[in-house]
């Protein structure tokens, strides 16, 4: 049985994480806590793309959520192609899959 929400009247709603940031995923469009994202950046120097685990790598980034459903959804829109203003390389694409995927 899954753990239903409650609403107290006084606090508001249980276990609210509303303070957390929230990020759209590139593959379902979907707003979503960032801890629940991977963060995919370009790095800074422009020497390739990579899983960002720390979230606080310097770069432009996309999240994303860590489903290989939503990676083939953002591939086929274009949607890391939208977020990095370029186009993705199909071995990027391979490699970031693979780590998505991994988990
Ligand atoms: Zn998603």
């Amino acid at each position: 049985m899954q753990k239903v929400m409650t609403i107290n009247k006084t606090k508001g709603i249980a276990g609210s994480r509303r303070k957390l940031p929230e990020r759209r995923c590139v593959g379902c469009r979907e707003m979503k806590n960032k801890s629940d994202l991977m963060r995919i950046v370009r790095k800074a120097d422009d020497s390739g793309f990579c899983v960002d685990d720390t979230g606080k790598a310097a770069g432009r980034g996309a999240y994303i959520c860590r489903d290989a459903a939503c990676f083939k959804k953002a591939v086929k829109s274009g949607g890391f192609d939208r977020s990095f203003k370029q186009k993705i390389p199909q071995e990027v694409y391979a490699i970031l899959e693979g780590m998505i995927t991994l988990e």
